[in-house]
This record gives C-alpha cells, sequence and structure tokens, in this order.
C-alpha cells in the first residue's frame, strides 16, 4: 500500500479488510472491533498486519501470520462500500497472537 507523505493511522479509515494470505479468509472489521486486539486510533496501519494472526491457520498448526491488510479511508467510503459487498462472505477468525 503506498502511502506518499505520512503514515496512515487507524483514526483515519472507516474499516480494515484483512485477508489471510494462506488460507484466502477475509473479513471487513470496523477499527471499533479491532480494539480487543489492540488496536487503537494512533495504531499505525502499517503495524496492524503485526498484530492480527488468522486463527483457523493456527488451529492448523501454521503460525497465520501472512496477514493483508486494505485500509478503506474515510474519503473512500463509497466507493469501498461498493468493494466490500464484492468480497465473499468466508469470514476471517482473529485472535491475538498471545492466546487469552
Ligand atoms: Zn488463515
Amino acid at each position: 500500500m503506498a502511502l506518499p507523505g505520512k503514515e496512515a493511522m487507524i483514526a483515519e479509515v472507516v474499516s480494515i479488510a484483512v485477508e489471510c494470505i494462506d488460507c484466502g479468509r477475509n473479513r471487513w472489521w470496523k477499527p471499533a472491533e479491532l480494539k480487543r486486539f489492540g488496536v487503537t486510533a494512533q495504531t499505525p496501519l502499517a503495524a496492524l498486519s503485526g498484530r492480527l494472526r488468522c486463527s483457523a491457520c493456527r488451529a492448523d498448526g501454521l503460525p497465520g501470520a501472512a496477514i493483508s491488510i486494505q485500509a478503506a479511508f474515510i474519503d473512500e467510503q463509497q466507493q469501498r462500500r461498493a468493494e466490500a459487498r464484492m468480497l465473499g462472505e468466508r469470514e476471517i477468525p482473529l485472535e491475538r497472537s498471545r492466546r487469552a
């Protein structure tokens, strides 16, 4: 994701698409839903993929760390919503890196 000038933060996005590259599961998350993964408004987008793990892959004994992030910025909300509707319905289950 090319972000010239400054680093984008969670505060600037309306939703975040999280895709597991290993198993293909994906889901759009609202920033508020990611709070339980330690994500706040000040979290840089670039740090997201390091915080999230795919629990489906972990259940299979894989790291589940090949996470791809796509952010829907507030300015692009309408366009990205249309894109989100085109995504599949399989949801990616997420968990903290450390099990509770
Ligand atoms: Zn996965």
